[in-house]
């Protein structure tokens, strides 16, 4: 946050307001009270001088009129006397004029010369001519004072037919007010100064009891915005900013807790994100991509950096097929497909956009979801449909041709009617080998079987069928048995077993030259049995070895068909040895020879149990 200069901050401006109306209140009653007292010390004093004036007035028109003789005093000796006697005090001093302007007499003893001299004062004249009290404010140019000067008329007599006589002329020093006055400005100056200072260190003072608790929401403000919820304003009052500062701290938990809350919204949200399975993408409205999880990264193999703000549609690698707007309006989920020849890996993106209520587009979430099995599933269900459909078609359309030909009329040939009956009935006997083949692989798939276990001395079970089958063998094959003496225990399901046991034997004959040898041994792997059947047959090309448990999987076709195999034998037997705990697989080389292994867990105190 800024930082808020001295002179802008908000301490100056208050100290500055209180200094500025504290200056205009001071201000406005300085004028109106000195111009108040000035007008009054003024009257006050015009006051005095003039109820003096009118005394002065009479005793001069006293003299004046009086009559005159040797032994009265002279008129300019009688006026001195009279006027020394009122020019005192503020009376600087005092002339008497005649009507002809000349000056009979002055108080000021200094000023003696003027006697018998015309009077130059325009003042004077003005009264005499005009007959009227005349009075102004003048410079003393002597001493540089201001004085007030005030010339009345003297009058013969009172009333209408009275005549100027003459003129009393009275200087009085106004000076002292203008003095007063300046002492008292003089001193409310001093007190308004005074006052200032203390305005300002109160000003001071009080501005720091409303800033102070501002300046510490401000810095709880910055701590706010870098994270730190932890500081409190203090409160120092209860009056409005009090008020204020415990909003602040109310409002101060409020945020801690909606932040903390949207924090472990967001944790969740993000552990959610990270741990589920399927790959979540959202976009912003343009279709760049914000928020990316680990798994999404993981399944397109891509890194975040490389994601992040670049357009959905070419991380998913779809720009060249799909806009970002055919995505927002994508109401069926698309299957993205990135198998290589290695490997098959789809995914399906399922897009939900959101939208504002107004309706508009505010992003889009994806969700990616590895269907690679799901798909291999379907392919494998779809494969096997086809296979079964195929396998029985092939003995009923054989069975339909033969059929015909009977009903055709070859049933009354003697030589071919038994022929074509006993292909129709081998026909029928693989088309029910087929049949119960897939159902017991669809009671294996659907774990709805229950292996009916005995424990078992392995060697003899093992020469009983090695033996049922060498004594039905039709070909000339050799039989060699690597058989141990030693007991051996086995808890299994001998129906199954047998079962198992048979096909690859029927196998190792079917697969065998004439006069070849199979040869049948077990032997002890920790606590397993390794059983082995193997034949000196055609053997297995290399590539096909691993597919031959597979249902329906047969490396020539045309000739396991036609020894009668349904290519579900070894499939069969695969699920039945794991049903047991077993492992099944074959080694072999072509022309040379086929070795199938199976493995059992043997009872290693079982030949207790037996004896
Ligand atoms: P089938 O009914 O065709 O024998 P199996 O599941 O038993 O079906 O065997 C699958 C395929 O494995 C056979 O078609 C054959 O191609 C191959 N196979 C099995 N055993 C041998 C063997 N001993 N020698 C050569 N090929 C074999």
């Amino acid at each position: 946050m800024q930082k808020v200069s001295f002179f802008r901050s908000i301490h100056v401006k208050l100290v500055l307001i209180y200094l500025l109306l504290i200056i205009i209140a001071l201000q406005i009653i300085g004028i109106y009270f000195s111009n108040k007292l000035e007008d009054s010390l003024k009257s006050n004093f015009e006051d005095s001088i003039l109820q003096r004036i009118d005394l002065i007035q009479y005793s001069i028109r006293e003299e004046l009129m009086k009559e005159r003789d040797e032994t009265t005093p002279t008129l300019e000796q009688s006026l001195v006397i009279a006027l020394r006697e009122f020019a005192t005090g503020d009376i600087n001093e005092i002339r008497v004029i005649d009507n002809r302007n000349r000056v009979l007499a002055t108080s000021d003893s200094e000023n003696q010369s003027i006697i018998g001299q015309r009077s130059n004062d325009d003042i004077v004249k003005k009264v005499i001519s005009s007959e009227t009290y005349q009075e102004e404010i003048a410079l003393d140019a002597e001493t540089n004072t201001r004085v007030w000067v005030i010339a009345t008329p003297i009058l013969s007599m009172v009333g209408p037919n009275s005549e100027v006589i003459g003129a009393i002329y009275i200087e009085s020093n106004i000076e002292k007010v203008y003095d007063q006055m300046d002492d008292i400005n003089r001193i409310f100056a001093v007190g308004t100064a005074i006052s200032l200072v203390i305005t300002v260190v109160l000003g001071i003072l009080i501005a720091r009891t409303i800033t102070r608790p501002i300046m510490d929401m401000r810095k709880q403000a910055q701590a706010m915005s870098r994270g730190n919820f932890s500081r409190k304003v203090r409160v120092y009052g209860n009056d409005e900013i009090g008020q204020l500062a415990i909003a602040f701290n109310h409002l101060t938990n409020r945020l801690q807790e909606a932040q903390s809350s949207t924090e472990a919204e967001r944790r969740k949200l993000a552990s959610v994100l990270a741990n589920m399975t399927d790959g979540v993408i959202a976009t912003d409205r343009k279709g760049k991509i914000i928020l990316i999880n680990d798994p999404a990264l993981s399944l397109l193999n891509v890194t975040r950096e490389e994601t992040l703000n670049r357009p959905i549609a070419s991380v998913l690698g779809i720009e060249e097929n799909y806009s970002f707007e055919d995505l927002i309006h994508m109401k069926e989920p698309l299957n993205l497909n990135f198998s290589t020849e290695e490997a098959p890996f789809i995914l399906r993106a399922n897009f939900s956009v959101i939208q504002k209520e107004t309706g508009f587009v505010n992003g889009l979430i994806t969700v990616l979801h590895d269907i690679t099995e799901q798909e291999k599933i379907e392919m494998e269900r779809r494969e096997f449909v086809a296979n079964v459909s195929h396998e029985l078609r092939t003995p009923l359309t054989t069975m339909r041709s033969y059929l015909e030909a009977l009903a055709d009329g070859a049933w009354r040939d003697e030589n071919i009617a038994p022929h074509f009956l006993n292909v129709a009935q081998t026909e029928t006997e693989r088309m029910i080998r087929l049949v119960n083949d897939l159902l017991n692989l669809s009671k294996m798939d659907s774990r709805d079987y229950k292996l009916n276990k005995e424990v078992v001395e392995f060697n003899s079970f093992f020469h009983r069928i090695i033996d049922r089958f060498e004594m039905s063998k039709s070909q000339n094959v050799k039989f060699i048995r690597y058989i141990p003496e030693t007991p051996y225990f086995v808890e299994i399901d001998t129906d199954k077993l047998t079962q198992v046991i048979d096909n690859i034997i029927s196998n190792a004959i079917k697969y065998s030259p004439d006069g070849g040898n199979i040869r049948f041994g077990f032997t002890v792997q920790g606590n397993m049995l390794k059983v082995m059947i193997s034949d000196d047959g055609m053997g297995i090309p290399k590539e096909n070895l691993g597919k031959i448990f597979d249902r329906f999987y047969r490396v020539d076709k045309a000739r396991s068909r036609a020894m009668g195999g349904t290519g579900l034998g070894l499939a069969i037997a695969k699920e039945m040895i794991k049903a047991h705990n077993g492992t099944i697989w074959a080694e072999s080389e072509e022309g040379v020879g086929t070795t199938i292994f199976f493995t059992l867990p043997y009872e290693i105190d079982g030949a207790g149990d037996w004896e």
